[in-house]
């Protein structure tokens, strides 16, 4: 489903990825691991196209992002092309990101009525289905300001699912919130990936890292340090700069 070759990343003459080569299968689950300025958000936004990678090949379901393939060249996709390949792919962030006036609700239903052209009928069938699967059926209609930051993470969660994406990014979805509120995020991001989808997790949460993923990655100054099941890197890390970390977070 992502498939990265040898991406480089520069911003000036400041490399922050550094030839960076891994693969998520489709179903897979991925976590991203490193310290900060690491580059993993970085190499997120890359994947839905917010960055253009320097060099490599970068492609989510067989296409390049942000290029069209002909042969073996590469011509700049046009800007709509790309807008429709980032709305097969989920991004959540660390903050929240609703829109302040609009209930769960109208969050829910926004992107599909006003990228997609859903009916209003149809998308608000589905927004209530999304919250009650995200345990939130009863807060449809709160703003977001009335709703706890762990609410507002999975109305978060279920907007970006409401576009039916093929894969889903988290960067640190659970670091801006209070420690009590963190294990209802995880649990509805360990649900979500049971159904099968194709998640790449940014997190510091280890135990879901070594409850959930298929791979952990390790990432340091730009580079793949250690990548692994995540049993294994995280009972017997390879690298220095691994134990270094993990004595840190764990
Ligand atoms: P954190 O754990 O703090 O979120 P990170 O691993 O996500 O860190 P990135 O945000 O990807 O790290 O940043 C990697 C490096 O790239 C940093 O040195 C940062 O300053 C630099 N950087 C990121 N975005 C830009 C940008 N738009 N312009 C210039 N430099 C940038
Ligand atoms: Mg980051």
């Amino acid at each position: 489903m992502v498939l990265a070759e040898h991406v480089s990343k520069s911003f000036g003459s400041n490399e922050v990825l550094k030839d960076i080569s891994l693969e998520v299968r489709r179903g897979e689950v991925l976590c991203l691991v490193g310290p900060s300025g690491s580059g993993k958000s970085t190499f997120l936004r890359c994947i839905n196209h917010l960055e253009q990678v320097s060099s490599g090949r970068l492609s989510v379901d067989g296409s390049v992002v942000g290029y069209r393939e002909v042969g073996d060249k590469l011509y700049e996709m046009h800007p709509k092309d790309a807008a429709k390949q980032r709305r097969d792919i989920g991004m959540v962030f660390q903050r929240f990101n609703l829109f302040p006036h609009m209930t769960a609700l109208e969050n829910v239903m926004e992107a599909p009525t006003q990228v997609k052209g859903v009916s209003r009928s149809k998308a608000k069938a589905r927004a209530h289905e999304l919250l009650a699967r995200v345990g939130l059926a009863e807060r449809a209609d709160y703003y977001p300001a009335h709703l706890s930051g762990g609410q507002q993470q999975r109305v978060a969660i279920a907007r970006a699912l409401a576009m039916d994406p093929k894969l889903m990014l988290f960067d640190e979805p659970t670091s801006a919130l209070d420690p009590e509120l963190v294990g209802e995020v995880l649990d509805v991001m360990k649900e979500l990936a049971k159904t099968g989808m194709t998640m790449i997790v940014v997190t510091h949460e280890m135990g879901f890292a070594r409850e959930v993923a298929d791979t952990l990655v390790f990432m340091d100054g730009g580079v793949v340090v250690e990548t692994g099941d995540p049993r294994e890197v995280l009972a017997n890390p390879q690298h220095a700069r691994t134990q270094a970390f993990l004595s840190k977070v764990l």
